[in-house]
């Protein structure tokens, strides 16, 4: 007879054999898709103590099914720019999970899109969109289209006729798009007016992200930003610590960047330098966010020009230098594997005493062992900026109800959603014998709730 402990152990050695035998089926499946793979990867680590324990996901086949988009779409867009030219652009939408809910998911439009890019947004947003406790799936999508230097009417032609495809594939209750890198409220204003022309129907639901003029939620664009904060505030608490007094750096100065700087600054932390993709600034003093905001929100234009107005402050080529600046919290706003090995041991050597992703995935797998092996406290990606996306589901609630909710409503359900985020990802790591380790807690517990609903549902 085969003792507890030998059980135990025969049901680990299954569960690590399947992980490793389908990610071996990933990788020969998407050969070349680099960032999706390294997304699959990270979870896949994760999910062995849970398979060895519920050998359901294994007899179901879970992992196979869900490393697999239910739909992947890739389309042309063609637009006319200033000059009369016609351009081309990829477009593309994959519609990862629905075992819980439509799709839901930004639009990123950046030159470095690719069907590896979306892919990986769409399978981290599974996870994430289950850890908000909204029933929202996974999805993402964008386009290769590089917004900088457009003019509003190139950016106006180019949206309008990305939708002209996308709104066959969407709708309230289908697939709920919204913004990401590269895509804000006009953007989603000129998406909005076009899928409501070829629609015939004022289907607010359809987006989030809108202007508050057109059915948008107040409060979701501070949402990601604050929510990195609210869940970086309770990390901190747990080793009797908070933002009052410690310094700051937060990589990008978009949306993310800036609402993450704002709220960290309230609770009295000083931040101390945020970057663009052409480079960073350093001011001792603390980051001024009325300049900040006139620069990037108002006048679109480089970070470079901080300087002009703070003549203290510095500016250095080259944005990834900016994890050379000694700080206690390292917030990474800007993007993918912005954070490598080298800028993850500098930070340690340095003294950082958290770091918490505001960005998809800014930390390579090497980068998130050197935290975690040195006890920095890690909020991953999945859990520490689940806060846009969990007020996109607010937004959903209120268009559907056609009842707007205040501003402090949705920040204090935002608050209330970042704690829940944070105490179901400690509980889970706990459970599987990974205490303090949140990219497993976060993995775990927004893999339970997504693998149960695909189970209910039988195989489809
Ligand atoms: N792009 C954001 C994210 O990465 C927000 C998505 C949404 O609001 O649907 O979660």
């Amino acid at each position: 007879m085969m003792t507890l402990e030998k059980t135990k152990h025969t049901h680990l050695q299954k569960a690590e054999e399947y992980v490793r035998d389908v990610f071996e089926t990933v990788k020969e499946r998407n050969a070349h898709e680099t960032e999706f793979i390294q997304a699959v990867k990270e979870v896949f680590d994760s999910l062995v103590p849970v398979l060895a324990k519920h050998p359901k996901y294994i007899e179901q086949n879970i992992l196979e099914r869900i490393v697999e988009p239910e739909r992947l779409l890739s389309f042309r867009v063609s637009w006319v720019d200033d000059h009369g030219k016609v351009q081309v652009n990829r477009g593309y939408r994959v519609q990862f999970n629905s075992a819980i809910g439509p799709y839901k998911g930004g639009l990123r439009f950046h030159p470095t899109v690719t069907a590896s890019v979306v892919k990986f947004l769409g399978f981290e947003q599974i996870f994430k969109n289950s850890l908000t406790g909204q029933p929202i799936g996974g999805g993402k999508g964008g386009s290769d289209f590089d917004p900088k230097g457009k003019s509003d009417g190139e950016i106006m032609r180019f949206t309008q006729s990305f939708m002209t495809e996308l709104w066959k594939h969407i709708g309230p209750d289908v697939d709920v798009p919204a913004g990401d890198i590269g895509v804000g409220a006009r953007e989603i204003g000129y998406m909005f007016g076009q899928y409501k022309k070829l629609k015939g129907a004022y289907e607010a639901g359809v987006l989030t992200g809108k202007g508050v003029g057109v059915g948008g939620s107040l409060a979701r664009t501070e949402a990601t930003g604050y929510g990195t904060v609210y869940f970086m505030e309770e990390m901190l608490k747990s080793r009797g610590l908070s933002f009052d007094g410690q310094t700051v750096v937060v990589s990008g100065s978009g949306n993310v960047s800036i609402y993450a700087i704002e709220k960290a600054t309230e609770l009295g932390a000083t931040v101390v330098a945020c970057s663009d993709s052409d480079g960073y600034i350093y001011d001792k003093e603390g980051i001024n966010l009325d300049t900040l905001k006139k620069i990037k929100e108002a006048g679109n234009e480089r970070i470079s020009e901080y300087v002009k107005e703070h003549p203290h402050a510095e500016y250095t080529e080259d944005g990834s230098g900016i994890w050379s600046i000694p700080c206690d919290v390292a917030l990474p706003c800007a993007t993918q594997n912005e954070i490598g090995e080298p800028s993850a041991k500098l930070l340690v050597a340095n003294g950082v005493k958290a770091v918490g992703e505001g960005a998809n995935m800014p930390s390579t797998l090497e980068a998130i062992d050197t935290f975690l092996n040195n006890d920095i406290l890690f909020g991953p990606a999945k859990a520490a900026n689940a806060g846009g996306v969990a007020v996109s589901a607010f937004e959903m609630a209120q268009n559907s109800s056609r009842v707007p909710w205040t501003f402090e409503e949705v920040d204090a359900k935002l608050h209330e959603t970042m704690k829940n985020i944070y105490q179901n990802s400690v509980n889970a790591a706990e459970e599987y014998g990974f205490a303090n380790n949140l990219v497993v807690g976060a993995n775990i517990a927004g893999f339970i709730k997504v693998a149960d609903a695909m189970i209910a549902q039988g195989v489809i």
